[in-house]
């Protein structure tokens, strides 16, 4: 039986990818480094999960080896501010969400979040959308302070499922991107999987099921609760 939905945040609950990718790129220039991610460039970097870790792999292509750890923090730090004043004006939620929260809600479907970006980022998200998120409905919000592993390590989802007390078969995950349905598989979660602009190319065949959007499910009809109770491995 489905006892709660956890949700995926960037390229899920919203097409957030390239307001950090603009937010990368004014850091960037502000600190002198002389790098610019392109949109085809973040598409091939999004494969590095995690923002830190994005940026020391770029820097060792680039052949910066001399980079230190400090310097990849405050790079990140500075970025993840910069986000947060980005946001208001660049966040919408995708197709079909607000919808599905909503129906969870008022079905008493529990809801979490397991994500690798910042907690942080995602009350910064639920702001920019005007509180649309329900954020405050949210049961746990797992991310990566609390669980600094990153996907497609499955630990974010076993936390979010320790959380709700709550065995892997009662509840489902929503995702756009391969390492966060390895990661959500990983935890013995069933998964369903909505690519996303910067995903569009990821193997997703992992996931339970694929679909365009959580407002067309490949007929013309949103994702609902039934239709989730009813995806089975
Ligand atoms: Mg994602």
């Amino acid at each position: 039986m489905l006892k709660a939905v956890i949700f995926d945040v960037d390229g899920t609950l919203a097409e957030t990818e390239e307001v950090h990718r603009e937010a990368f790129n004014i850091v960037f220039k502000q600190a002198g480094v002389g790098w610019f991610w392109s949109p085809e460039q973040y598409r091939e970097l999004l494969k590095v999960t995690g923002g830190k870790e994005r940026i020391r792999h770029y820097a060792q292509t680039e052949s910066m080896t001399d980079i230190s750890d400090e310097d990849i923090a405050s790079l990140h730090r500075l970025k993840t501010m910069r986000y947060a004043e980005l946001l208001p004006h660049a966040a919408t939620l995708r197709p079909g969400v607000e919808r599905l929260i909503d129906e969870c809600l008022s079905r008493s479907i529990r809801l979490a979040i397991a994500t690798t970006t910042t907690e942080v980022n995602v009350d910064a998200l639920d702001r920019a959308v005007g509180g649309a998120l329900r954020l405050e409905r949210f049961e746990s919000v797992v991310g990566g302070i609390t669980v600094p592993e990153k996907k497609p390590d499955p630990k974010v989802y076993q936390v979010a499922l320790e959380k709700l007390g709550l065995n892997p078969d009662e509840a489902i995950a929503i995702e756009d991107a391969e390492a966060g349905v390895t990661a959500a598989r990983g935890a013995g979660l069933r998964c369903l999987a909505s690519p996303s602009f910067y995903t569009i190319e990821h193997d997703l065949s992992k996931a339970t099921a694929v679909i365009e959007s959580l407002a067309d499910r490949g007929d013309g009809k949103p994702v609902t609760v039934d239709y989730l109770e009813m995806l089975a491995d």
